[in-house]
């Protein structure tokens, strides 16, 4: 069967349109506007031009010779933590700014976890000259230090928000309020394929043109555009919804996807959400997310901040529940080790959410000269305290 979404903005049954009736116009706006202008050459080659000259795409397509011998397959890396920020969130918010201010907005509001979201909301706010708040959990504020400062120097505001456990849900919470609160002058940048529709489906194409330099830049390293195999981390999903795009019908690939198992997925500390969520609705879509039996939100736990949420995209959800999208759970340590892995086979210091990507060759069996394609989604930067303080131990 095919896999698109539907008018109502349904991927089979997860996504839709749950919002207070106060921001139904909002989003219905935002609809219209997001439609007319993925059609409109001027648009596009706004984007295009600020992805090429600012953000500095296309990112390489690294053949990662070692680590290769190590897991006999061919494992080339998809390199965005290259980007401008460090990150592929960069991909995401030049495309929503652009639309912002097509729409005439003059105010613009983000969630974060790791920063690396609002780091890049930020830095597009600044380019656009266009004020900008951030909400960020308290517990994410101090562990995500360098990107908290970053934000500052950019000039946006940043919102410590102490409820919850204070990570990344409390802080869409808080954004979600905000923009309830400011509908008309007010856009809000969803940093992951995740809220009402259209965001799901709207980051999904700013992130895709990953897999579209994928296919050329393979077709010229292998003679052929696809992959065997396609690997990504999960938080929200839109490094793996960028990666996987223009491969979800194509039958030869096959996707996987991999979340943070916390203390392990059993433990009651995990943020697996598609290991242990059910259905409910969460943050304006219909989803996958973890809650108990009477629908209150279990809080998730990761060492990584980008991955530390309770629910997971609705496009997600349903590659994963059709048996497209194989899911693996990746646990704090054994992301700790493949990131020192990586640092050493290959001199490349890779975020803790794509560290979590890399971990899961360790529990994959390749074919020889298996082609693999590993997006490495940001750099390391940001996560030097955690590294150093777990590495000296
Ligand atoms: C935010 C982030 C993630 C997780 O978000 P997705 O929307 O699932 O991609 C992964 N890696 C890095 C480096 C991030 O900053």
């Amino acid at each position: 069967m095919e896999i698109k979404i539907d008018s109502k903005g349904y991927y089979g049954e997860f996504g839709g349109t749950y919002v207070p009736e106060i921001l139904l116009s909002n989003v219905e706006n935002l609809k219209k506007a997001y439609y007319e202008a993925i059609d409109d050459d001027d648009f596009k080659k706004e984007f295009e031009t600020l992805l090429r000259d600012y953000v500095g795409r296309p990112s390489p397509l690294y053949y990662a010779n070692r680590l290769s011998q190590k897991y006999g397959a061919k494992i080339y890396l998809k390199r965005e933590d290259l980007n401008h920020t460090g990150a592929h969130k960069i991909n995401n918010t030049i495309g929503q700014i652009l639309l912002a201010k097509r729409m005439g907005k003059t105010r613009i509001i983000a969630e974060t976890g790791a920063g690396q979201h609002g780091v890049a909301t930020a830095t597009v706010c600044a380019l656009m000259d266009m004020p900008c708040v951030v909400y960020m959990g308290a517990l994410d504020v101090a562990r995500q230090r360098p990107n908290v400062e970053k934000m500052k120097m950019l000039g946006a505001t940043v919102v410590p928000v102490q409820s919850g456990n204070k990570t990344l849900k409390d802080a869409t919470n808080e954004a979600i309020r905000d923009w309830c609160c400011n509908p008309r002058d007010t856009y809000y940048i969803i940093g992951s394929t995740m809220g009402p529709h259209p965001y799901p489906e709207m980051v999904a194409k700013f992130q895709s043109v990953i897999s579209q330099e994928i296919k050329k830049q393979l077709k010229e390293k292998e003679g052929r555009d696809y992959p065997d195999t396609l690997i990504a981390c999960v938080g929200g999903g839109s490094n793996a919804a960028g990666t996987f795009l223009n491969y979800l019908n194509e039958k030869r690939t096959k996707l996987v996807a991999v979340e943070a198992g916390g203390l392990g997925i059993d433990s009651g500390e995990t943020a697996a959400t598609m290991h242990c969520g059910t259905t409910g609705i969460i943050h304006g879509a219909k989803t996958l997310l973890m809650q108990d039996n009477d629908g209150q939100i279990i809080e998730p736990y990761s060492i990584s901040a980008g991955l530390d949420y309770p629910g997971v995209g609705p496009l997600h959800s349903h590659l994963f529940k059709t048996g497209r999208m194989k899911v693996y759970a990746v646990t704090d340590d054994e992301a700790l080790k493949a990131a020192l892995d990586l640092t050493r086979l290959e001199g490349i210091i890779p975020a803790l959410e794509s560290a979590h990507a890399l971990a899961a060759l360790e529990k994959m069996k390749f074919e020889k000269d298996e082609v693999v394609v590993l997006t490495v989604s940001g750099r390391g930067d940001k996560d030097m305290d955690t590294y150093l303080n777990h590495f000296s131990k």
